[in-house]
C-alpha cells in the first residue's frame, strides 16, 4: 500500500487514470490545485486507480469534462456528490449531460411532484393533496422517479438525491476563453467530435503547457496552433485503419468512427506527429486507443516512425495509456 500524498505538494503532474472508449479520465496537479479530467469510470473504481497512483481523492479540486460521451462522463455525478466539489462543463455540455440522464419516460422531481398533486386531485381528496405536497417522501400516492444511481452516500441532502443531473456545483466555461482554477490556467479549445460542443485542453502551471487531445475525427488548424510549445501532449491515437476496416463494427459504426467527427487513427495521429507537431514535448503519450481496430504495438510504432523526425535526445518520450490500468504519473 502507498503512504498518501507519495508527492511533494507543489508539482507538475500529470496522471492517466483510463484511456479508452470504456472510460477515461486523468488527473492534473498543478501548484496546490488537483483536477480531474473526465469521470468515464465508477467513482469506486477511479478513487482504486487515484490510490493505486499515488494521488489521494480527497485533495482533488474539481473535476473538469470535455464532452457527455458516457466513456467521459459515467461516474461523474456520484464522484462530484461524494467529494462535494465543482464540476466544469461547456453550456452545450452540461445540457447534453442532463438530456441524457433525463429521459423522457423520467421524471424530474418538479415533475413528480406535480404528477403526484394531480393524482391525489382526480381523487378528490384535497386533504391528501396537501400531504402529498408536504411530505413528498410518501411513495404510496406516486411511483419513484427512476433514479441512475442506487447508492448513494447516506449523508446527502434527501431531495438532491432524486434527481439525477444534480451536482454539488456547476461552472461554465467557453471554447477559447482561457480561464483558471486555483494554480491552474486552463486553455479550452473546440475539437470536431460528435458531441454537443466538444473541447480539449492546455493546462498551464509553473512555465509548463500540458495538452490533451482525444475524441477528434481530424486535426484541425485551431488544435494544431493550441498544441504547440506544449511539454506534454496527450493525442488520441485509436484505430488501425485496416484492422478498423476488418474488424467486427457494424458498417454505420465504422462510418461513424472514420468521420470528421469521430476518432484519430493511427495514421492521422502518425501524419501529425511527423509533419505539423513542432517536436518540443518532453513526453508524448498516445491515447483512446480502441481495444476492438487497435493494437498497442501497431499505435506504438506508427508514431515511433513519425517521431523519428524529430531527432531530440531530451524530447518526445513516447509512452501508451492504457485502458485498464493507470499510466505511472508523469511529473516536472
Ligand atoms: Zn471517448
Ligand atoms: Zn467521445
Amino acid at each position: 500500500m502507498h503512504n498518501l500524498p507519495l508527492y511533494p505538494q507543489r508539482m507538475v503532474r500529470f496522471t492517466v487514470l483510463a484511456s479508452g472508449s470504456k472510460g477515461n479520465s486523468t488527473v492534473v496537479t498543478g501548484g496546490r490545485t488537483r483536477i480531474l479530467v473526465d469521470a468515464g469510470l465508477s467513482c469506486r473504481e477511479l478513487f482504486r486507480r487515484m490510490r493505486l497512483a499515488g494521488e489521494d481523492p480527497e485533495t482533488l479540486d474539481a473535476i473538469l469534462i470535455t464532452h457527455e460521451h458516457s466513456d467521459h462522463v459515467s461516474g461523474l455525478a456520484v464522484t462530484a456528490r461524494k467529494l462535494g466539489i465543482p464540476v466544469y462543463f461547456t453550456e452545450g455540455t452540461h445540457r447534453a449531460w442532463m438530456r441524457w440522464l433525463t429521459p423522457r419516460r423520467q421524471m424530474s422531481y418538479a415533475q413528480w411532484v406535480e404528477q403526484c398533486r394531480r393524482q391525489a386531485a382526480e381523487r378528490q381528496a384535497e386533504a391528501d393533496a396537501a400531504q402529498c405536497e408536504a411530505d413528498p417522501d410518501d411513495a404510496e400516492l406516486a411511483p419513484e422517479p427512476v433514479v441512475a444511481e442506487a447508492a448513494e452516500p447516506a449523508d446527502e441532502p434527501a431531495a438532491p438525491a432524486k434527481e439525477p443531473t444534480w451536482l454539488p456545483a456547476v461552472e461554465y466555461f467557453q471554447a477559447g476563453q482561457p480561464f483558471t482554477i486555483g494554480d491552474l490556467a486552463i486553455n479550452p479549445f473546440t475539437i470536431p467530435h460528435d458531441a454537443a460542443d466538444p473541447v480539449g485542453f492546455v493546462f498551464g502551471a509553473e512555465g509548463l503547457r500540458m495538452a490533451l487531445a482525444t475524441d477528434l475525427g481530424y486535426i484541425p488548424p485551431n488544435v494544431k496552433a493550441q498544441l504547440k510549445g506544449v511539454d506534454l501532449l496527450l493525442l488520441e491515437s485509436n484505430h488501425d485503419l485496416e484492422m478498423l476496416r476488418d474488424g467486427p463494427y457494424p458498417w454505420s459504426v465504422k462510418q461513424r468512427v472514420l468521420s470528421r467527427v469521430g476518432h484519430l487513427s493511427n495514421d492521422a495521429a502518425g501524419d501529425f506527429l511527423e509533419n505539423e507537431y513542432d517536436g518540443q514535448a518532453a513526453y508524448v503519450i498516445l491515447g483512446h486507443l480502441s481495444e476492438s481496430n487497435n493494437l498497442p504495438e501497431l499505435a506504438r510504432v506508427t508514431a515511433e516512425r513519425a517521431l523519428q523526425a524529430h531527432a531530440s535526445l531530451l524530447a518526445n518520450r513516447l509512452l501508451l495509456a492504457a485502458q485498464h490500468e493507470p499510466l505511472e504519473s508523469i511529473y516536472f
